[in-house]
């Protein structure tokens, strides 16, 4: 990985407990104290009843892969000795969905595949999440 990519501040009191999440390989999101509505990623209020706050909570880390794009340029610093790289939007937990580079071949990569977390510890505080195929899930026949 480049020295020179910016890594994500996990100080910041509105998704520390994201990175915290990552750091012990556990992918946590926000969860709505008054309506339950989890969101991802974390916002100060919920965006279906606008309370303000809310839990963390573990969801299961392994999802349905809904798309992805394959970028053939470094268009952020510290990406281009990287690429061509992957980035995909993924299914989890039902309803909620999380961008993540995916560590797999393009031509491995298929719409409706089941996909789950790998966590890569970057430094002492920052651990960072990206998706890989998960072949034990099962097939997405929904
Ligand atoms: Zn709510």
């Amino acid at each position: 990985m480049s020295d020179t990519k910016a890594l994500p501040d996990t100080s910041l009191p509105l998704t520390a407990p994201f990175w915290a999440g990552l750091r012990m390989r556990r992918l946590m999101v926000q969860q709505c104290a008054a309506c339950g509505a989890r969101r991802y990623p974390a916002a100060p209020i919920c965006e279906h009843c606008l309370t303000s706050g809310g839990d963390w909570v573990e969801i299961d880390a392994s999802g349905t892969l809904w798309s992805y794009v394959v970028y053939h340029r470094g268009l952020a610093r510290g990406f281009a000795d990287e690429v061509p790289y992957t980035v995909g939007l993924v299914e989890v937990d039902g309803d909620l969905q999380v961008i993540a580079q995916i560590d797999a071949p393009r031509e491995s990569l298929q719409v409706g595949m089941r996909v789950r977390a790998r966590y890569t510890e970057v430094t002492e505080t920052v651990t960072l999440l990206s998706w890989e195929p998960d072949m034990e899930g099962k097939a997405d026949d929904a």
